[in-house]
């Protein structure tokens, strides 16, 4: 087990998670490329039982590209995405690994929706890649 502890910029939301990670990825789709403000959003997928949150957040709902929805938290003064819960993962959190206290924690081993990838981050290297999302299973 491996333990992850995070928060805000601003240390007024602090998550932590005792957990095996579930997997930890890379998205290059557009909402996680909107959700971040940056070329792709980076999470490490933990179960929802093992987060322990701290502090005042509030959410706002997308819709993915298979219809579900995805929940993003932020805190309310700054922005800036914490976590993500997707229906179509039910009882996993999706903690932004940008929100890290140690983003050493973060071993990437998979890529996913790089059918969106910007084209200077093409993927590359063995990692598992996946044009959009990944099989179940
Ligand atoms: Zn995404």
């Amino acid at each position: 087990m491996s333990q992850f502890t995070g928060g805000c910029l601003s240390g007024n939301i602090r998550y932590s998670a005792i957990a095996d990670p579930i997997f930890m990825s890379v998205c290059h789709c557009k909402d996680c490329q909107r959700a971040t403000g940056s070329a792709f959003g980076a999470v490490a997928e933990v179960p929802e039982a093992s987060v322990t949150i701290q502090g005042k957040q509030k959410f706002y709902t997308s819709k993915g590209d298979t219809d579900n929805n995805i929940s993003h938290s932020f805190r309310p003064e700054r922005g800036g995405t914490l976590l993500s819960t997707a229906a179509i993962i039910p009882n996993v959190i999706m903690l932004t690994t940008g929100t890290l206290d140690d983003t050493s924690a973060f071993k990437l081993t998979m890529q996913i929706y790089c059918g969106s990838a910007k084209p200077c981050l093409q993927p590359g290297g063995a990692m598992k890649s996946f044009p959009n999302m990944p099989p179940p299973g």
